[in-house]
């Protein structure tokens, strides 16, 4: 039989079925030590090997390949992982899900596309290394026939943008919105199937169907069926999909401090998995609201305070407001529109590094008197002849 003629990659590199990521990597070293073909140059037998155990670890060092090897017993990167799991499942079932019917293979070593490889391959176990990808054609649903998986299968993440307001940004507190999600079909609870039978559409009940495999045709379990010829009938409620799109409110906390931009996972909270497979991730991206005063940028809060013409030029205590309510900000004297000055630790308590927060950063804006009065404009012309220094005279010194 070929399937005796596959190849034991655990063997090939001395590890139990069992062993682990790590002792199959050892292994892999220790033997390639010893066969690499710079330490044994010439030595076809050595390159030979050297082959096989480069061969055994590209297959049992990455998971996803280790996985198809183990339930088909070959690799072929055609196969899909799901399909692969299912002919083992299929397997397990009891009667040989491949029927080659009667095919005496011995007369195709070396011959026609697909078989034997070439005539460099020295033993009858490599000849038969293009056979894995005939199987490939099987299991990558050569037919075009949609399949649906029997197995478990996890639910899709969800992703969902939420407005916030300005303050609960800040302060925390909890969110709602509403999601539409996929879940569990009340009627099959995921099953997808209504109990009942009816015959197998793709082996019209026959169990079995046939495959090319380049110039052979081989007789196969139906994948669909599993060669009993029937199938269930499909949940009424679902149409065999195992779920239901439903409007879900969700109500979440948010930290104190999250900002804008920032992306909250509700684990599990995502569509439901369906034959008891795990459901997906709820991820929502938080939209802040803004606010008429305060602009917010990080944990930094910006904001723009008018003062007067005799404050900015004095010097002055006034009171501003914070996120936390009114505060004292000095102003120093002289100080002119559009100047920032920096309140420490008045912004917003980081949410990500605990205990400490954000600065204010105030934007100064002076604001000119409008003069009614004669005593007043009286003043303010006394106070032109004080100061007669030009403030344009930069302007024109630099062009
Ligand atoms: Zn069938
Ligand atoms: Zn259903």
């Amino acid at each position: 039989m070929p399937t005796n003629a596959q190849k034991d990659y655990y063997a090939l590199l001395g590890v139990k079925k069992t062993a682990t990521s790590d002792d199959i990597r050892k292994a892999f070293r220790k033997l390639a030590r010893k066969y690499h073909p710079d330490v044994n140059p010439g030595d076809k037998k050595s390159e030979e090997k050297f082959k096989e155990i480069s061969e055994a670890n590209d297959i049992l060092s990455d998971e996803k390949k280790r996985k198809v090897y183990d339930q088909l017993g070959f690799y072929s990167d055609q196969i899909d992982p799901a399909q692969a799991a299912a002919y083992a499942r299929q397997q397990q079932g009891g009667s040989p899900p491949i029927d080659f019917g009667g095919f005496d293979f011995s007369g195709f070593q070396g011959e026609g596309r697909g078989f034997g490889g070439g005539a460099q391959q020295q033993s009858n176990q490599s000849g038969w290394g293009g056979f894995r990808d005939i199987f490939s054609g099987i299991f990558s649903g050569g037919g075009g026939q949609q399949q649906r998986p029997r197995g478990p299968q996890p639910g899709t993440d969800l992703e969902y943008a939420v407005n916030v307001d300005f303050w609960t940004a800040i302060k925390g507190g909890t969110a709602r919105l509403s999601i539409q999600k996929q879940e569990l079909c009340p009627t099959c609870h995921g099953h997808a199937a209504s109990g009942g039978s009816t015959t197998c559409p793709e082996c019209n009940g026959s169990g079995q169907v046939t495959q090319m495999g380049g110039r052979m045709k081989f007789n196969l379990q139906c994948p669909r069926c599993n060669g009993s010829g029937k199938v269930q009938v499909s949940c009424v409620t679902c149409h065999g999909d195992g779920t239901v799109t439903r409007n879900e409110p969700v109500e979440f906390r948010i930290k104190a401090g999250t900002r804008d931009g920032q992306r909250i996972r509700l684990q599990g909270r995502g569509n439901a998995g369906i034959n008891g497979g795990q459901a997906g991730d709820l991820f929502l991206t938080i939209r802040m609201g803004s606010h008429p005063v305060f602009q917010r940028d990080g944990d930094d809060i910006f904001l723009s305070v008018p003062v007067t013409v005799a404050e900015a030029s004095l010097g002055a205590k006034v009171e501003v407001p914070t996120i936390d309510g009114r505060s004292q900000l000095k102003i120093p004297p002289g100080t002119q529109s559009g100047q920032k000055l920096r309140m420490r630790e008045r912004g917003v308590p980081s949410a990500v590094r605990e205990g400490t927060r954000g600065d204010q950063i105030v934007t100064v804006n002076v604001v000119v008197p409008q003069l009614h009065d004669e005593r007043s404009r009286e003043i303010m012309r006394e106070l032109a002849q004080l100061h007669t220094d030009d403030p344009r005279k930069e302007l024109f010194n630099k062009l």
